[in-house]
């Protein structure tokens, strides 16, 4: 099984560090064919990582900004998708550099 993200990135606006951070609280119970709920937010999300046809998230961060949300980040997280992971150090650079 080959699933593809069909995100994307650059036309979202890429990783948006704001959204990662806030990501990082959250919590992701995988579902299973990259459908995940995410909660630990305000609200309880439904995040599809993998139909294209389909909202990838219900949020209005989402479906009506077009950004990748923060529910998005952290469902991309848990599949260890290397866009979302190599944005980290860019993280921790600004967390060092606030503190
Ligand atoms: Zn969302």
């Amino acid at each position: 099984m080959t699933d593809v993200i069909l995100i994307d990135f650059d036309a979202a606006g890429g990783v948006d560090l704001d959204r990662l951070e806030r990501s990082l609280g959250l919590r992701g119970e995988r579902l299973g064919g990259g459908r995940y709920r995410v909660t630990g937010g305000a609200q309880d999300h439904w995040v599809d990582l993998y139909t294209a046809d389909h909202p990838r998230c219900d949020c209005g961060d989402h479906l009506w900004r077009e950004r990748i949300c923060k529910h998005i980040l952290a469902a991309l997280l848990r599949e260890g998708n290397e866009r979302v992971l190599t944005a980290l150090p860019s993280l921790i650079a600004r967390a060092n550099t606030a503190a």
